[in-house]
């Protein structure tokens, strides 16, 4: 290596640069992942303490083999790990049979053959008390392969794996700039300058600043937790209400799961077909306003009945939009120094391992395990 200070630098370690240094490291290459936030932090795409994982991708059909490869290094990296990362509690999928989501779900399970069980509106209200509260259109789609990941400790094991395989790791630096120069790249930080053969930029919703010309847009989601009414408290643990997404009036979806590992039932709501709040990712400022819980609480004394329609807790995320809905993930240009991926669109925590290892993958110029072609950056 001998001009050069590592073979690849990783820069940005949320979900999917965690992954992927993990992936480098393991193998054997020189690595070096930057962040300008601590692994685990509330600042990006993957916090929240928990992520919806299924196998019935209804945001594309190719996605399906990405997330079934991805659970198997979901269950690798929590072995070496030692610590549960997956809960296989199965999840729910709720709307009109020929809607987006159980719509949506069913078609991805008949094309892929997915084991899901379709339960009647009588079906889903005796097993899911808690969902009863339905037009009489709406049926559920149980995925038993379904269940919740939790984000901040899948980063910080994946980070702590790759350190332990050899890869350096700088927290609290940010990249001010990539330049590709012949041969390699220069990642510059406020204190130094590290000359690498490839850099992979996985920048979550910065990685428009650090290669511009990407139709990346970035926009607030908040995520908020309710507590039961008093004289309500039983049936809103993750067992009765396991994670779920449910089609609503007005192309909403309602999403969340029952109250775990310390956590209150958790819930947030997507605008299908509104446009998102956007936000400004270059600061840090992620102050809860009224309007991030208020509509979700109007909305509960209808859909949820037992919940406070005050949340006990508010956060707020963002999430990295791009023009069709999919993510960002190969080479731009072709160019051998350079692989970027970002774009999550609100769906890409359930595939971050195998993110992780496609990347890995374009690193080594090794072919793909799955059919990454529809996520080029150069679709555009
Ligand atoms: C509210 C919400 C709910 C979601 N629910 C689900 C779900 O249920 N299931 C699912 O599969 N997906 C879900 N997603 C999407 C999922 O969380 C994201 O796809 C995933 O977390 C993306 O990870 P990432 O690594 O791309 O981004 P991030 O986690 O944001 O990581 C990017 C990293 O880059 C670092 N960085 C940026 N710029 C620089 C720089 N200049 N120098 C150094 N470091 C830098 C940041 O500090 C950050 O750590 C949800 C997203 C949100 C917002």
């Amino acid at each position: 290596m001998a001009g050069w200070d590592a073979e690849v630098a990783v820069v940005g370690l949320g979900a999917w640069g965690a992954s992927a240094l993990w992936q480098l490291a393991a193998r054997g290459i020189e690595a070096v992942g930057l962040d300008r936030h601590e692994p685990g932090h509330p600042f990006g795409s993957s916090h929240g303490g928990s992520r919806m994982f299924r196998v019935t991708c209804l945001e594309h059909p190719h996605l399906v083999p990405l997330a079934r490869r991805s659970l198997e290094l979901w269950h690798q990296l929590e072995q070496a790990h030692g610590q549960q990362l997956f809960v296989p509690a199965g999840g729910l999928l709720i709307g009109p049979e020929d809607g987006l989501i159980a719509g949506g779900t069913l078609r991805a399970a008949r094309v892929h053959g997915i084991e899901v069980e379709t339960l009647t509106p009588a079906l889903l209200r005796e097993r899911f008390p808690r969902q009863a509260a339905l037009p009489a259109d709406h049926i559920g789609v149980w995925e038993p392969s379904a269940g919740i990941l939790r984000p901040e400790e899948s980063v910080r094991a994946a980070v702590g794996l790759a350190r332990a395989a050899g890869a350096r790791v700088h927290t609290g630096t940010r990249v001010d700039a990539i330049e590709l120069v012949p041969g390699g790249a220069l990642v510059r930080t406020a204190q130094t300058e590290l000359r690498v053969r490839q850099v992979v930029v996985a920048a979550g919703a910065w990685l428009g600043f650090l290669v511009p010309g990407l139709p990346v847009e970035t926009y607030r989601m908040p995520i908020t937790w309710f507590r039961p009414r008093a004289g309500h408290e039983d049936g809103f643990g993750l067992a009765d209400l396991p994670v779920f997404m449910r089609e609503i009036e007005g192309g909403r979806v309602l999403w969340g799961n029952g109250a775990e590992n310390g956590h209150d039932v958790k819930l947030g709501l997507e605008e299908h077909g509104r446009v998102p709040t956007p936000l400004d990712p270059l600061t840090d400022d992620r102050a809860v306003r009224p309007e991030d819980w208020t509509e979700l609480g109007s909305l509960l004394p209808e859909k949820l009945p037992g919940l406070a329609d005050v949340p006990s807790k508010v956060a707020v995320c963002m999430y990295a939009k791009t023009p069709d809905g999919q993510f960002v993930i190969g080479r731009p240009g072709g160019d051998s120094r350079l692989v970027v991926a970002g774009g999550c669109n609100a769906h890409g925590f359930k595939h971050a391992t195998g993110i992780g290892e496609l990347l890995a993958d374009l690193v080594q110029h090794k072919p793909a395990a799955i059919d990454a072609g529809f996520l080029s950056p150069d679709r555009f």
